[in-house]
């Protein structure tokens, strides 16, 4: 089964799926995209996909900004992703790719009169961090791009630019993953998780506007550390000394779960282990996204129908 894309409203052989080289996404870097799993139940043979309407609203947002419009709303491309998933086949977790661009051949620096196009493909996707081990950060010497330069409540590539510089000197300097402050030196999120630091029995994450994703997982871990532990989440400005008086810290993100920070510029955070919270949250959190938990199943959504799975079998 060859791997599908859904491209220019037809599901087609993703090596068929091409762009122009002048497109001005491209060029510009005038896209949103998302970042979605599929996560694989052996028990139930389904492939639950997390909180993908989430996704998508938060994608629509992002063309709010960049002035992109699209003929879907949230629910219609839920729909094609679960048909491009399902069509696709995979009986293994998956990493599904959204992308809403500007997609004229044009070349010239604007948002206004452009074509906007949406594409979809989906892959399987390598650990990105070890969450299982933890992970060795460094605090970057790159700031956080501004609200006012480009806003990072958007998924907007032009954005991983700011997102690459500071992952590839961090892994040149030997580190695992960036942690970004902002302009006024408080801490931002990684280059592509948001953060968390566990101080004093209670959770402490940067808040909206200091320049961060409003991170789907980070919402997903609050919600169950709330729920399941009792424990409340503090949304606030981070300083950065705080990174290293934390009794625990962890990174959210779709790509990289719930992956704990053992590290920091050196420091060892708490006793250098993973924590207890954070191995709660992980355990929870697993559970949650494969489908295992059932107060949380309005968070799954199956990507294969009955019939497919009578047919498989
Ligand atoms: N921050 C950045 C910069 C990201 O790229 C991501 C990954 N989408 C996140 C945070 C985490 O967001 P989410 O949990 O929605 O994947």
């Amino acid at each position: 089964m060859p791997p599908y894309a859904y491209f220019r409203k037809q599901f087609v052989p993703l090596a068929e799926a091409k762009i122009g080289i002048l497109t001005h996404a491209l060029h510009y870097g005038t896209a949103c995209f998302e970042g979605i799993r599929g996560n694989w139940n052996d028990e139930q043979e389904q492939l639950f996909l997390f909180r993908v309407k989430d996704h998508y609203e938060r994608m629509l947002k992002g063309c709010r900004i960049l002035k992109i419009n699209l003929p879907y709303s949230a629910d219609e491309m839920c729909q094609l992703t679960v048909k491009l998933v399902e069509k696709s086949g995979y009986r293994e977790d998956v990493y599904i790719r959204p992308l809403a661009y500007k997609s004229s051949e044009a070349i010239g620096v604007r948002l206004h009169n452009l074509d906007d196009d949406f594409f979809i493909i989906v892959a399987t996707l390598p650990a990105y961090l070890d969450a299982e081990e933890g992970v060795r950060c460094c605090t970057s010497s790159w700031r956080r791009v501004d609200d006012t330069m480009i806003p990072a409540r958007g998924k907007i590539t032009g954005i991983y630019v700011n997102s690459a510089l500071a992952k590839t000197e961090a892994n040149e300097l030997g580190f695992d993953e960036a942690i970004l402050l902002n302009h006024d030196g408080h801490v931002s999120e990684g280059s592509g998780e948001n953060i968390f630091l566990v101080l004093g029995g209670k959770l402490v994450t940067p808040q909206s506007s200091d320049n961060i994703l409003m991170g789907i997982t980070r919402d997903t871990v609050m919600q169950l550390a709330r729920n399941e532990m009792g424990i409340e989440t503090a949304e606030r400005s981070v300083d950065r000394s705080e990174l290293y008086v934390a009794d625990e810290a962890f990174f959210t993100g779709t790509a990289a779960h719930v992956s704990p920070i053992l590290e920091i510029d050196h420091r060892r955070i708490g006793n250098g282990e993973i924590g207890k919270v954070t191995k709660e949250l992980q355990r929870l959190y697993f559970e949650v996204i494969k489908g295992k938990n059932p107060k949380y199943l309005h968070w799954c959504t199956p990507a294969y129908s009955k019939l497919v799975k009578t047919r498989q079998s």
